[in-house]
């Protein structure tokens, strides 16, 4: 995932800040601060694999920036994971944290590996021993991960099992993303995708645009992505016309019912031959003519070589960093109406909050508050967003990252630099 050269998501990210801080006129000093990770552990750790043998993994846990709090991020496993990589993701969690603004901090982690292709008991295994490594670092008032690409409300429960097998008491309040038996909460599961609808409702009032009824393409068809689509579709009247996976995309231009897709994507493993569609490259996925896209997959996906044929009237990135900077560019001449990642995907994490809150209280919401607290942090993070990007002429991301880096410079200022 991570590439080199100008796709390399840390440089990506590191771009980022220098946009926003020289339009913020920040000083050298303080933009070198937050250019740079606070602390980054790396890990190699033994795990025993079924057949008896043991393997090594390598994994990090980075912690960018918590000058607002605690960090927070979450836990990927992925062959292509890298230190840049998890720089890059940890980078975005500080600012999407401040968009949001909850008081936290941001990081992120990772383990070189290839979870489809381990058993149920070696990915246990592997992750017990990767959060007995970072247990030092981690807490409920250090750091809190969560779930992210192929980790989840399982793998957060072994990681608050052995978090709490080395205190000697149930802790909670370590990871977020919890199945709601051991303090969970509720509206978790689907936090990400009803944030990006959220997002997308309101971009869509502030520009005219009729959702009922409009197109929607979605790349990843995983947790972001199906509830992001589902939830369109029920609660704005979408139709969704592509969908991709891993294994290849599906068109349909009357549109596809997502709770069917979904059906068919836990029976076959894949959207590829749901009945009725046709087959389409995934190039063709991103550069299909609709009203929506929603990339829901990985980094880098819309460059400058694609940018110019991306023909949606608005991009709600699910997925973390999937524009490069160049596409931004092009995006914005052409007057496609983007919503940052660090806006458009951080439902997750302020239902994490919400989540975090509630174990340290041990008081549980209801649904309907949590999804009716989302929805009023997206809708105001949302405006404050879109009116400081069109208040200075700059699009949603840069308007995203002055409103972040802002409160993060703000808070440095505040404490001041040790010693
Ligand atoms: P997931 O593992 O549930 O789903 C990933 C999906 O992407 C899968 O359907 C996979 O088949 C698909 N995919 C992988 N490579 C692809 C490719 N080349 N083309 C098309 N599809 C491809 O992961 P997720 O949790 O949905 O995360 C997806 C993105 O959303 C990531 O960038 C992640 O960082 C971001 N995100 C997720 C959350 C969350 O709460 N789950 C929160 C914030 C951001």
């Amino acid at each position: 995932m991570a590439g080199s050269g100008e796709n390399n998501p840390f440089e990506i990210a590191q771009r980022q800040v220098d946009i926003a801080a020289k339009i913020l006129g920040l000083d050298d000093g303080m933009r070198e601060f937050l250019k740079h990770p606070k602390r980054e552990l790396t890990v190699n750790f033994p795990v025993r694999m079924d057949d008896g043998n043991y393997k090594m993994f390598q994994g990090y846990r980075v912690q960018f920036n918590m000058s607002r709090g605690p960090c927070k991020g979450g836990i990927r496993y992925h062959p292509d994971v890298s230190l840049d990589e998890v720089r890059a993701l940890a980078a975005w969690m500080t600012w999407k944290c401040a968009v949001m603004k909850l008081p936290y901090g941001g990081a992120k982690g990772g383990i070189i590996c290839d979870p489809k292709h381990m058993s149920k008991g070696e990915l246990e295994r592997m992750t017990r021993r990767f959060a007995s490594e970072i247990a030092p670092i981690i807490g409920p008032e250090k750091d809190v991960p969560a779930p992210d690409v192929y980790t989840d409300s399982q793998t957060m429960a072994w990681i608050m099992d052995t978090f709490s097998v080395l205190k000697g008491y149930s802790v909670p309040g370590v990871v977020t993303g919890k199945p709601l038996a051991i303090g969970g909460s509720e509206g978790r599961g689907e936090a990400t995708g009803r944030g990006c609808m959220i997002a997308t409702r309101e971009a869509a009032k502030r520009q005219n645009l009729k959702l009922k009824g409009a197109t929607v393409a979605v790349q990843g068809f995983g947790n972001a992505g199906t509830v992001a689509a589902y939830l369109m579709e029920r609660e704005l009247g979408t139709k969704t016309i592509a969908i991709s996976d891993s294994q290849g995309a599906i068109f349909n231009k009357n549109g596809m019912v997502v709770q069917k897709v979904m059906d068919y994507k836990a029976k076959n493993g894949s959207v590829v031959g749901f009945p009725g569609s046709q087959k389409m490259s995934n190039k063709e996925l991103l550069e299909t003519e609709c009203d929506v896209l929603v990339p829901a997959a990985l980094e880098n996906q819309i460059t400058k070589e694609n940018a110019r044929n991306i023909r949606a009237k608005i991009s709600a990135e699910a997925a973390n960093g999937p524009t490069t900077p160049e596409a931004d560019e092009v995006l914005f001449k052409n007057k496609i109406t983007v919503l940052p990642d660090i806006l458009a995907n951080a439902g997750g994490v302020t239902v994490s909050y919400f989540e975090w809150v509630q174990d340290l209280q041990g008081y549980f919401w209801t649904e309907a508050d949590v999804n009716a607290k989302l929805d009023q942090v997206m809708t105001s993070s949302y405006k404050a967003v879109a009116d400081l990007a069109e208040k200075h002429g700059v699009n949603n991301r840069t308007g995203a990252y002055l409103l972040s880096i802002d409160r993060v410079a703000e808070a440095t200022r505040l404490r001041g630099f040790y010693p």
